[in-house]
């Protein structure tokens, strides 16, 4: 509703999602109509005729955690893991947006022409339709499969879909193929990212660093592989050859995962950095995959726990063009309120964080709208915000 006013006052710390100043001079923020309309000190803000107030009760208040990578098929259920509520649980590990890299596990997905645009654009449809739990799941993101011609991709364009998910999943496997139906979609205003490394599982296949760079996608994704990852000189390379965005993924290598970062950080490419889950895959369903993938790479990755939050806010929505993940004016009011993990080692949220453990989430807020409160599936917070 355009008149409502929220005001979450109280806040210990707030992060903007912003890699070049991840830290707001802030202790109140205020939100209308579901957009975010001031932050600063509450002295100097109008709180008055609030129609929502949340004491945050000193905790800290970042952008609503993006999953730049994930595996929707229908509702709140995955054919993946036969798990339902999937998507609930990931709100509960801080996530507010997530984006389809492909809608991969449908039972009977069709690969044909016209079936994959039919399917896009009802995929893009039913997640736009019903927000699981109130989460933002941006889907219908069609395969390349041989056959495809530049009308299917204004067709799919015209129907609402944004995204092409993971090329070398579908039939298209040669990176000359890949590059044309590429920019067909890019002509149509499609974002596209790509399966880097082994085979996933049994029928995916091997696309490497000359596929990747061939094909030209705007997301490199999973260069840390979903699960195997390219040897180490190809990692490397597609750090040092590439604008699109650097994607890291939970269900990926560890070890790749921090090569990624020490290279992007040597090159000064920190803000091509993205987080994703990759889930639900085979490793399972990973409702807290996104904070473990900040406090993973700030505690091993030595980077600071305020700019590895950048990775999983700000960054993403920069590179996907979203109204979402940073603090800013008529942006989306979707945050996360967190604080330190009950008897969590260092003194502040970011310095228990920095030393590889979780935050505890206490609130979830999507367009100006309390979605969730205490996490079921965070260890408990120190400290609880309130709906007062
Ligand atoms: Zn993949």
């Amino acid at each position: 509703m355009a008149d409502e006013k929220l005001v979450i006052r109280n806040i210990g710390l707030m992060l903007s999602g912003r890699i070049e100043a991840p830290i707001l001079d802030a202790d109140c923020l205020i939100a209308e109509g579901g957009r975010i309309a001031a932050w600063g000190k509450e002295a100097d803000l109008d709180t008055e005729g609030a129609t929502t107030v949340i004491d945050a009760r000193g905790v800290t208040l970042a952008p609503g955690l993006i999953d730049s990578h994930v595996h929707p098929v229908v509702g709140d259920y995955t054919p993946r893991q036969q798990q339902l509520h999937w998507i609930d649980s990931t709100l509960h590990g801080g996530v507010t947006t997530m984006i389809s890299a492909g809608e991969v596990h449908m039972p009977g997905r069709p690969n044909d022409p016209i079936g994959t645009v039919a399917m896009a654009i009802a995929a893009q449809r039913w997640y736009d339709n019903l927000r699981p739990s109130g989460v933002k799941v941006h889907a219908g993101a069609p395969l390349l499969q041989q056959g495809l011609e530049e009308e299917h991709f204004r067709q799919m364009a015209e129907g609402g879909v944004k995204l092409i998910g993971e090329v070398g999943l579908g039939t298209v496997k040669d990176g000359k193929t890949a590059n044309r139906m590429i920019g067909w979609a890019r002509k149509y205003g499609m974002q596209s990212t790509i399966h880097t490394g082994g085979p996933s599982i049994p029928g995916s296949g091997l696309i490497d660093a000359d596929m990747v760079l061939e094909t030209g996608t705007d997301v490199v994704g999973h260069i840390n592989g979903g699960h195997s990852a390219l040897p180490d000189d190809q990692i490397v390379c597609l750090c040092e050859n590439c604008k699109a965005a650097l994607e890291i993924v939970h269900n990926g290598n560890e070890r790749a995962a921090l090569l990624t970062l020490n290279t992007a950080r040597e090159l000064g490419k920190l803000d091509q950095l993205i987080l994703g889950t990759d889930g639900p895959a085979g490793s399972g369903v990973q409702p807290l995959g996104i904070l473990r993938m900040v406090a993973m790479l700030s505690a091993l990755g030595n980077v600071p726990a305020e700019i590895a939050f950048c990775f999983a806010t700000g960054n993403t929505a920069r590179r996907r063009d979203l109204d979402v993940g940073l603090i800013e004016k008529g942006f989306a009011a979707d945050f996360v309120l967190m604080d330190q993990a009950q008897h969590a080692p260092g003194k502040t949220l970011l310095e228990s964080v920095g030393l590889g453990n979780l935050p505890g989430i206490g609130m979830t807020v999507i367009d100006g709208k309390v979605t969730s409160q205490r996490s079921r599936n965070t260890p408990p917070a120190t400290r609880l915000p309130e709906l007062v």
